[in-house]
């Protein structure tokens, strides 16, 4: 458990990040910290591992004050994963995994067998990737390492600082969905940052919304959903609430939101593989220059074909599996999606052009939006 009890910050130029702070952070809990840039997430985030000190307050963890544990012991029983991802460029995959055990000079083969357990957890074969270079990864895969290495030596607590933010929405969506999994196996107590209320809505077992370094309100998503403290919480939360129109059933054109990368099908796979560095994505959705959806690529296949200079986006593109016309009921394509367990779909318009994509994040929040509590409840 972590507690904040009463915790004041001013920084050496006077400004007041955080004022009068109580919280607490339960054991196995995901909590997750949310409110608008500034507010004091980060700041929150660096007292917990004693990166800086409280002007005022108290902090303890595990109810021990952490004032008096030595801040680089602390640090070392406290994963810390940030958006930068921070991998080190000139070392393996496997020696930025071992980086804290090493320090904890655990013995070569333990540290050998963890990095390759870690490796496993979130799917990425540790033959193929234990000897690569993060260059070498995309960003959703460098980000997987990120947190891996945060896991690495079995800290109870796991801090995160916005750690999916720069990522594409498809690989975000997949390492919300990883993050969850491994939650309920490992149970451990975390503080995520973000301020996307989507990743919050989907993720957190409890969520602390804060505002110009103030709590402004704590509880469960449900909670919160149904009963925003003030006007402040439920702007955040959103209501573009289509007043009069609540009853319409929304379509999926409402919902989409994200914009993913989309390449030409007559792109080769060098280029291909430069796009997909750039925009840290693992996968490109191929639109033709009639914005015709030709399918999705997937990093595997492009590395795969790699060496085939003949080759282009069009001959491996895959048909999108799940396509639905623009205007289609947003019921219809979410039973699309749980009968085919599948996180995301394509929306075309009539002529098969590709116009958007539905993900699971932005039909919860739309769902909420729309459909607020009722008056009282
Ligand atoms: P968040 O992570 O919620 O975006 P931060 O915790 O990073 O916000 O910052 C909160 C406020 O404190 C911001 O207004 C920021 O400018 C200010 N701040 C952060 N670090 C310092 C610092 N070292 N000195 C002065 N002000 C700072
Ligand atoms: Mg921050």
């Amino acid at each position: 458990m972590i507690r904040l009890e009463n915790v004041n910050k001013v920084y050496d130029d006077g400004f007041q990040a955080l004022k009068n702070i109580d919280l607490t952070f339960k054991e196995g809990d995901l909590n997750v910290l949310i409110g608008p840039s500034g507010c004091g997430k980060t700041t929150t985030m660096k007292l917990i591992n004693r990166l800086i000190r409280p002007s005022q307050g108290k902090i303890t963890v595990g109810g021990k004050d952490i004032s008096t544990i030595d801040p680089v012991e602390l640090r070392r029983s406290i994963g810390y994963v940030i958006q930068s991802i921070g991998l080190f460029p000139h070392m393996t995959i496997a020696a930025n995994v071992a980086v804290v055990p090493k320090l904890l000079k655990w013995d070569a083969k333990k540290i050998e067998r963890r990095v390759d357990e870690l490796l496993d957890l979130v799917g990425l074969d540790p033959d193929t990737y234990r000897g690569r270079y993060p260059s070498e990864l995309s960003g959703g895969q460098q980000q997987r390492i990120g947190v891996i290495r945060a896991l690495a030596a079995e800290p109870d607590i796991i801090l995160m600082d916005e750690p999916f933010s720069a990522l594409d929405p498809i690989s975000r969506e997949q390492l919300q969905d990883e993050l969850v999994r491994l939650q309920q196996e490992l149970k451990k107590t975390i503080v995520f940052v973000t301020h996307d209320m989507d990743e919050a809505i989907k993720i957190a077992d409890n969520i602390v919304l804060m505002k110009d370094g103030a709590v402004v309100q704590q509880g469960r998503p449900e909670t919160i959903l149904r009963h925003p403290a003030n006007e402040f919480v439920s702007s955040f939360v959103g209501k573009k609430r289509l007043l009069g129109f609540a009853e319409d059933i929304p379509t999926v054109d409402d919902v989409m939101t994200s914009q993913p990368v989309t390449a030409y099908p007559t792109r080769g796979l060098a280029e291909a593989v430069k796009m997909m560095q750039s925009k840290r994505v693992d996968s490109l959705i191929v639109v033709d220059q009639w914005k015709k959806l030709r399918g999705a690529v997937t990093i595997y296949s492009v590395l795969e074909h790699y060496r085939d200079e003949s080759k282009t986006l069009a001959d491996l593109a895959k048909p999108f599996p799940h396509v639905v016309p623009s205007g289609t009921p947003l019921p219809e394509a979410l039973r699309l999606m749980t009968e085919q367990q599948t996180p995301y779909v394509a929306i075309a318009d009539g002529e098969g052009r590709f116009v958007g994509m539905v993900t699971r994040g932005s039909v919860v929040k739309h769902l909420a939006d729309v459909y607020p509590a009722p008056e009282g409840a």
